[in-house]
């Protein structure tokens, strides 16, 4: 009946001696990549899910960590791990705070930051799409999104009208309380005012003392020119609200790029093909090619080949901060005219016959090459 249990350590992917907050950081990073929501289809999600929440529950108590530390997955044995066990899909709510639900959840973001930020709001993500011309010139965008903010009716600190503040009983209004951990002495935030020093007696109806209730904000953008696909700007403080009126999160965009009907974009120098006439291409002149900026002269040699790349300086994407732009690859193709009439063909016909080999190089070097091949 015993079945073979992964160790909760290499389940959480930290080394034994690590602290809480590792511990922490690292489940909320697993249980987002596994959330069965986000893993659709796949039948060992949940499994996996459930076997984070389950090490969490025991790593993240000093005590079950001892005693797992000493004995082992036999230390729960009988039961004892699975009472009191959270369910794993409340400790994933209660882990990130979601009021919502509905899919946002994902919207956080879990970048570096952590440890010390007790009451801070959640940093979250936002993606936001760009045209290239956008990327090109830098613009200015506003976005919406629902997120905690400051609770309007206590103004944030989640106290009714005429509620009594006092200092908390527990922590003395010290805000936090110390704990043993094996052999360390540990300062925790207080679970009683959380932190806070200080308890309110009569708990602001409308956010229910949190401080913080769910709204739409507009937030504005500067993109800067030359911003390029996945780059993430960061709002500091546009983020979530903290519980009453703790710190607020940062907001981070990651840019997306639309795709260009004309250019493609490689770092700084942009691509594009660009169709001529072969009467061009034999005599040789000048054309227009398109750029980002408006139209751009370029001279055709004569006797320009299909395929051939011509590279026009500083007309491709800027570099950020900086005045100094890529480059701009054309790419000629050489079109063929089609649909001739009665004239055409005849004129076609009539320079052909003026045609020797020396006027096709490639095409003689070509044949005598495989002249050898089936000799
Ligand atoms: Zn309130
Ligand atoms: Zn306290």
């Amino acid at each position: 009946m015993a079945q073979s249990k992964r160790c909760y350590y290499e389940v959480l992917q930290v080394t034994r001696t690590v602290e809480f907050e590792e511990i922490k950081k690292s489940y909320r990073k697993l249980a987002v990549k596994h959330h069965p929501d986000k893993n659709p289809g796949d039948p060992t999600a949940e499994e996996r899910f459930r076997e984070l929440a389950e090490a969490y529950d025991i790593l993240s108590d000093p005590e079950k960590r001892a005693a797992y530390d000493r004995y082992g997955h036999a230390a729960f044995q009988g039961g004892m791990g699975g009472g009191g066990m959270h369910d794993p899909f409340d400790l994933f709510r209660e882990m990130f705070g979601a009021a919502g639900g509905g899919g946002g959840i994902f919207d956080h973001f879990f970048g570096g930051g952590g440890g010390g930020d007790n009451g801070r709001g959640s940093d979250l993500r936002y993606d936001l799409q760009i045209t290239l011309e956008e990327a090109f010139s830098g613009c200015e965008k506003e976005i919406e999104l629902r997120k905690l903010d400051a609770c309007g009716t206590c103004e944030g600190t989640g106290a009714a009208k005429g509620a009594k503040v006092s200092t908390c009983s527990l922590c003395k209004g010290r805000g936090q309380v110390v704990a043993s951990r094996g052999f360390f002495q540990v300062a925790q935030p207080c679970p009683q005012c959380r932190g806070e020093g200080r308890t309110i007696d009569k708990p602001c109806r409308d956010c229910r003392g949190e401080g913080r209730a769910e709204k739409t904000s507009r937030i504005k953008l500067t993109i800067p020119a030359g911003i390029d696909e996945g780059s993430r700007l960061r709002s500091s403080g546009g983020g979530e609200a903290g519980v009453r009126g703790g710190g607020k999160g940062d907001l981070y965009v990651v840019i997306h790029l639309k795709e260009h009907p004309v250019f493609s974009r490689e770092g700084t120098d942009l691509h594009c093909t660009v169709p001529i006439p072969f009467v061009t291409a034999a005599l040789g002149g000048e054309i227009e090619v398109p750029s980002l900026s408006g139209p751009v002269k370029m001279k055709v040699p004569a006797g320009t080949q299909g395929g051939s790349d011509f590279r026009l300086k500083g007309h491709g994407m800027p570099r950020l901060q900086s005045v100094a732009k890529g480059d701009l690859h054309v790419r000629l193709e050489v079109e063929v005219p089609t649909k001739l009439d009665e004239n055409q063909r005849k004129a076609l016909e009539a320079f052909a016959e003026l045609c020797g080999d020396h006027n096709t190089p490639i095409h003689r070097s070509f044949s005598e090459r495989i002249k050898d091949l089936f000799a």
